[in-house]
């Protein structure tokens, strides 16, 4: 949820006359009682728990059994579950399970949380769809068929492509850019058909409606009654119920001396927002943010409310019904309405008035949303190292249970972060400790699993591995062992920080590797070693550190080379000359970087294989804003509204260059003024030299940026811009969840023009001119925008205090003093080079090897050779998007399943590790790339080669719950004539495990293998 401020803007609007046509016919009002609630924002999930969320499904389940014509849906599965699992009797299970055979308890959306839109990885997204899926699944035989995505800030085109793809028949959606929102209403345009990919587009079409502008909550403010509307239980109370049942701001009763009051209010208002659509069918929400915790008060008085309208509807041209979400689109659906369609364009950024453009949270708590991609990351590791490790058979002791359940756990914490007030940085610093506990608690866990398998020794918990020291590394010698989650071979850089100055390192086989060795800047003492590994797809290596007397010459070790400092002195701004530059050039094999000697900035790239210069330089700016309401609108951590103009964060810079055989940095050092010690801005470019004989393609291809920033002053939103001669036109490039990619051409705004050319980049940007782009990748989510010519910034971080009274109240204003660290990768290039690495350089930087250093504590790994894996490895164009085991417990034949529920085996008995999940993803859009845009054959069984002899291959839905041969979506009409295609699947290849997958096809198969 979001500040409540734009209500007197509701308000406003309320009075006003919409303009069109009531719809022919009577009126029908589906009255949808929900709770919103936010799993996480001011509050924790568990003082949630305590002060309402349990309260809501044990009250909803009784009062719906109390009344037949009574409904209800259940959106958010994390507090479900901690009900079901941890409050919920027997008997109450068994009203639940009689509730939704009735069809009056619906389950929408089914995720964990209802996740963010604009700063999520779509394997996220999946992710948290999946783990909520999968349990309703498990325990109900219930697969929900329509999204409710009421809150998110902004809506993606990815998500209706993905809510197609796991068998959704609509799509709700209700945050748009107000301006939009008032024109659809007008227009009756706020239903229609979406084409979320462009690629896919008509086979993964759906339905999608746009609540107006009323949103997901009744009225509240009738000018009867205490104002509150139909909010008859008031509002939820923290820490505790109060005992007595009586809330704050509960409404006046329905009485016999005030129905006709309430009755007229909400016909008024029904038929108000029956003008803004095309049918005489009205979705009227019953809810709002953490309300039905005392359910009978709120049916008690709806009841009779509904019976006094109904029992006047000739007259007042409108009848009104409980209704789920379901109840409603099937309604509509049976009208037989041929919709418009719209295309792959997304609803980002929003903006609920002119001066609130929710363009903040791209970038808010950068650390908590770095945290989690990186936990998403290991997660992702973990899922196959796991899988590899059981299949064709057990390598080792480890109890398959417990290994599980470390991967549960984080499964758990990710998807819970993905929840739009908890990524989105949106949320108040207890509700973020509680996100960063559950995802470092989670990954601490899944490197534990990590190293077991590494050590292939006894399951932790059950006594530590026996340190079985090698002789050969000797005391003060280290194991490392590196994991490549991805099925291609990766040659990259591992860095890790040492010990000692003077090292050898080895890979299994007792070869040396190439290695380089500096100093380290943060810690005086310690030493970082940069490793070059090449590992091939789904396998790990194990390198030995051995100590030696240094790099001196005559001994026979191949010791890591050591690298060379070259020190600039402070250059002044203002003192930046304009004549000719004393240029540094910096080279590897695809790019030459040059130097400016005169400001210690960057001045260009030349791309080597092009040949074409690029001027390029970048600085730190930092766009001032306001934090007093009394003088104008506020940045907070939803918006940002900056008055001016960046402006330059530094007076002085520092260069130094550290030369290596392996790879040379640059690090630039941004001082805010000339007098102080401490930087405020760092950027730390590296260039790989890879040494002949390896891979060099992505690795060359690269200048890795890593940024310090912070700690920022008061009220300051700092970002890193890129000025280039590119002529861009001021058009930007960035993703929707890293799917895919939108223009984002310059708009002229007539005020806050800055803020609402905004986007999020979530992990790919670029601009372009006709013969080179510059291409940004990065490891978490920020905003982006190119505000001049040939420019790109990149907001990283965020400061801000303000005196608004609702923010201070929630403690929700941002005065993050924290430091953050992120990483952007840049690749310059013909449209052609960087085409072609785009997505590869993309997925090699959101899944790096995991390096299992610290969890060794000295102990050997298994003997080279005895763990030896085949290689998986895919087509440059087909990213496996997980490999795993669910654990989910039900026969994939829907009918069987079902039937087993109803005898009662209701799953969860013991997980079931027969079934591995499988995805794949084709990274090109149609046309995107001459050769990688072309559909993709491959042979399951040769992509998993090393788990055993498959058996059987079922392909499924996104999240697992379908048999694609038994999904049919719903068809709707549009313009352009009938869908058949959207109501199967495209292309089934259905015999055999030799299967075709074509542009931006995602396509999940459970496989079976037979154990040996
Ligand atoms: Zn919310």
């Amino acid at each position: 949820m979001g500040p409540l401020r734009w209500l007197p803007l509701l308000v406003r609007l309320l009075l006003l006359r919409p303009p069109g046509a009531r719809p022919e016919g009577p009126i029908r009002a589906f009255v949808v009682p929900h709770s919103h609630m936010d799993v996480g924002w001011v509050y924790t999930v568990q003082e949630s728990m305590r002060a309402y969320a349990a309260n809501v499904y044990t009250s909803v389940v009784e009062e719906l059994s109390r009344g037949q014509q009574r409904r209800f849906i259940a959106v958010e599965q994390e507090f479900f579950r901690l009900w079901w699992d941890g409050v919920a009797s027997d008997q109450q299970k068994h009203q639940v399970r009689r509730l939704l055979d009735e069809g009056r308890l619906e389950f929408v959306l089914g995720g964990q949380v209802m996740h963010d839109e604009a700063v999520t990885h779509f394997d996220d997204q999946i992710l948290q769809l999946t783990e909520g899926h999968g349990f309703l699944y498990e325990t109900f035989g219930i697969r929900p068929q329509f999204s409710w995505h009421v809150d998110p800030f902004g809506a993606s085109a990815t998500t209706p492509t993905l809510f197609a793809l796991a068998g959704f028949n609509a799509h709700l959606i209700s945050r748009i850019d107000y301006n939009l929102k008032e024109a659809r209403q007008a227009a009756q345009e706020l239903q229609f058909v979406w084409q979320g990919s462009p690629s896919l587009s008509v086979q993964q079409q759906i339905f999608t409606h746009i609540m107006d502008q009323y949103s997901y909550c009744t009225p509240s403010h009738i000018p009867f009654s205490n104002r509150s509307g139909f909010y008859w239980n008031g509002v939820a109370v923290f820490p505790e119920p109060p005992a007595d049942g009586v809330y704050p701001n509960m409404s006046e009763p329905v009485t016999p001396a005030n129905i006709d009051l309430y009755a007229e209010a909400l016909v008024a208002n029904v038929k108000q927002r029956a003008a803004w659509f095309r049918t005489p069918h009205v979705l009227w929400p019953w809810g709002c943010d953490k309300q039905f915790f005392n359910a009978s008060v709120q049916f008690a008085n709806m009841d009779p409310l509904l019976d006094h309208i109904n029992s006047r509807a000739a007259k007042l041209g409108v009848s009104v019904q409980y209704a789920t979400l379901g109840d409603y689109f099937r309604a509509l659906h049976a009208l037989n309405v041929t919709w418009r369609t719209r295309d792959h364009h997304d609803f980002l950024p929003y903006s609920t008035e002119p001066f609130q453009a929710w363009t903040g949270f791209y970038t808010s708590r950068s650390a908590l949303k770095g945290l989690a991609r990186r936990a998403s990351a290991l997660l992702y590791a973990g899922e196959s190292m796991f899988t590899r490790y059981m299949w064709p058979a057990p390598r080792g002791p480890l109890d398959p249970a417990w290994a599980l359940q470390q991967l549960q756990q984080l499964r758990w914490a990710v998807s819970e972060v993905q929840h739009h007030d908890a990524i989105t940085g949106t949320e108040s610093p207890k509700v973020r400790d509680m996100y960063e506990e559950h995802l470092a608690s989670g990954m601490l866990g899944v490197r534990k699993l990590m190293a077991s398998i590494v050590l292939d020794g006894p399951q932790p918990g059950a006594g530590r591995a026996a340190p079985a020291a090698d002789p050969g590394a000797g005391p003060a010698g280290h194991f490392v062992t590196v994991y490549n989650p991805l099925a291609w071979t990766v040659t990259t850089i591992i860095t890790l920080t040492i010990g000692f100055p003077g090292v050898s390192v080895t890979d299994e086989l007792g070869h040396p590797v190439p290695a380089q060795i500096q100093n380290s800047t943060e810690t005086p003492s310690a030493y970082v070693l940069h490793i070059l590994a090449t590992i091939p797809g789904l396998s790990y290596r194990h390198y030995g550190i051995r100590p030696t007397a240094g790099a001196q010459e005559g001994t026979q070790e191949p010791a890591a080379t050591v690298a060379s400092t070259l020190r600039f002195g402070r250059r002044l701004r203002r003192h930046a000359s304009h004549g000719a530059s004393r240029l540094v050039p910096v080279v590897n094999d695809c790019y030459t970087v040059l130097l400016d000697q005169d400001t210690n900035l960057m001045h260009s790239i030349r791309e080597r294989q092009s040949n074409r210069t690029v001027r390029m330089t970048q600085e730190f700016l930092e766009y001032h804003v306001n934090g007093d309401l009394k003088q104008g609108p506020i940045s907070d951590n939803y918006m940002f509204t900056p008055k001016d103009a960046a402006a330059p964060a530094w007076e002085a810079v520092e260069m130094e260059i550290v030369a290596g055989k392996l790879v040379t940095e640059i690090r630039q050092y941004f001082y805010r003024n000339v007098t102080t010690r401490d930087y405020t801005y760092a950027i730390y470019s590296r260039l790989t030299h890879v040494p002949q004989g390896h891979d060099r393609e992505l690795l060359c291809h690269r200048i890795e940026q890593q940024y310090h920033v912070g700690p920022l002053e008061l009220n300051r939103e700092a970002v890193l811009r890129t000025s280039t001669d590119l002529n861009s036109r001021q058009v930007l490039y960035s993703d929707n969840n890293g799917y895919q990619m939108q223009r984002r051409p310059y708009l002229a705004y007539s005020n806050n023009s800055i803020a609402r050319n905004y986007y999020p980049m979530v992990q790919s940007a670029f601009m372009e001119d006709g013969s080179s782009r510059l291409l940004l990748l990065s490891e978490r989510a920020h905003g982006i925008s190119s505000q001049g010519n040939g420019q790109v910034e990149v907001m990283l971080h965020r400061r801000l205090w303000n005196n608004f009274d609702w923010d201070l109240g929630y403690n929700l204003t941002l005065n993050d003093t924290s430091v953050v660290h992120p990483v952007l990768w840049l690749l310059l290039g013909p449209w052609s080079v960087t085409t072609a690495l785009r997505q590869r350089s993309g997925l090699a930087l959101q899944h790096r090897p995991v390096v299992l250093f610290g969890e060794l504590a000295g102990t050997a790994p298994n003997r080279p050779g005895s763990q030896k894996q085949e290689a998986v490895t895919l087509p440059p164009n087909l990213h496996l998007q997980i490999l795993s085991i669910p654990g989910w417990n039900y026969s994939s034949n829907h009918t069987e399943h079902v039937q087993n529920l109803q005898k009662g085996h209701r799953g969860k008995a013991q997980a079931d590790l027969h079934r591995v999940l499988l995805r794949l993803h084709h990274l090109y859009e149609v046309g995107e790339d001459p050769v990688l845009s072309q559909p993709v054959t491959v042979d399951l069984e040769a992509v998993v080669c090393g788990l055993g002899p498959m058996v059987a291959v079922e392909e499924r839905s996104l999240t697992g719950t379908w048999d694609v041969s038994t999904l049919r979506r719903w068809s709707w009409a549009t313009e352009t004539g009938h869908c058949r295609g959207c109501s199967t699947f495209p292309s089934r290849s259905p015999e055999g495990p030799t299967i075709t997958i074509h542009p931006k096809e995602i396509r999940t198969f459970f496989v079976h293998f037979r154990q040996q």
